[in-house]
């Protein structure tokens, strides 16, 4: 994956310079619960509705707007691998969190596939935009809301795309 050299230098820091505290955290949050339950405010604050949680779709997205087909996956940027500078990969094991990651990732894509073939529009976030950036993420979730219907292929863009 052309994603993970460039995190050779980060590796030979402990860590990636993350206490072992901060790493854990980010490790824990796998579950996303944290960052759901803010995006769950934001979307209330920001007055959208419709929407449900953990429906039992491929993936488990963690929103769901069933009668539009829109589905909003929220990721953490440790587990699936983002390359923002919170993926950081611990020293030890490195090549088994590689792996792990990189499965998580192979299993998104097919995700996104399978979505899309049974006509949902999927919806990725990073945990690290909605801290940055949370009105741009309610903003771009209002759009695909208000569209109201599948949007063609834009392929892989939404997902790995231009939104650093
Ligand atoms: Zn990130």
């Amino acid at each position: 994956m052309s994603r993970w050299p460039g995190n050779a230098l980060r590796e030979r820091t402990t860590f990636g310079g993350l206490s072992r505290g901060e790493l854990m955290s980010r490790v824990r949050s796998t579950g996303n619960e944290t960052t759901e339950k803010r995006l769950v405010s934001l979307l209330r604050a920001a007055g959208l509705s419709g929407w449900r949680r953990h429906q039992p779709l491929s993936g488990r997205p963690d929103f769901v707007w069933q009668k539009i087909k829109v589905v909003v996956f929220v990721d953490g940027c440790f587990w699936h691998g983002h390359d923002c500078g919170r993926n950081v990969t611990p020293r030890t094991n490195a090549k088994e969190w590689r792996e792990k990651i990189e499965a998580n990732q192979a299993r998104d894509r097919k995700t996104n596939r399978l979505l899309r073939q049974e006509g949902w529009k999927v919806i990725r976030i990073w945990e690290c935009q909605l801290a940055k950036n949370p009105s741009r993420c309610v903003a771009r979730l209002r759009k695909a809301t208000e569209d109201g219907k599948p949007m063609v292929r834009k392929s892989e863009r939404d997902r790995y795309g231009s939104l650093e």
